[in-house]
């Protein structure tokens, strides 16, 4: 099962520290990205699959994940004051994550809660 990881520009300075800060948990998934957001990613020295960037179909690609049920939950670190070409896009991952019942975070605090609550459940077996 894989975490899928997609920052938005005005966000991925918040997506790196929360890398930073879960590190030893994450190096022990598969992680996916979208492009841009992956270079981030294995800038802190974590192994991630990138996608395409996200204006180029990268968000629609973490969908298609998403649906096929290959996607343990999504770390969406949205940017709500920022305008993106692709919002179409984002509304349809959000969509498919509802559709499957898949969890998404689309902010810092609740990713910390979904990746807290995963490891428990990992300890917990
Ligand atoms: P990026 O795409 O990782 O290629 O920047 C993310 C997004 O904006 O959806």
């Amino acid at each position: 099962m894989k975490i899928a990881i997609i920052a938005h520009d005005g966000k991925k300075p918040e997506m790196v520290n929360f890398l930073n800060k879960n590190k030893s948990k994450l190096k022990q998934v598969s992680l996916v990205a979208t492009g841009t957001t992956g270079n981030h990613v294995e800038n802190t020295g974590l192994k991630v699959e990138k996608k395409l960037s996200g204006p180029l179909g990268g968000d629609a690609q973490i969908a298609a994940l998403t649906a096929e049920k290959e996607l343990k939950m999504i770390l969406f670190f949205r940017d709500p004051l920022g305008k993106h070409p692709h919002e179409p896009d984002v509304q349809m991952l959000m969509r498919i994550c509802d559709v499957h019942n898949i969890p998404i975070a689309t902010n810092p605090a609740t990713a910390q809660l979904l990746i807290d609550a995963f490891f428990a459940g990992e300890k917990l077996g």
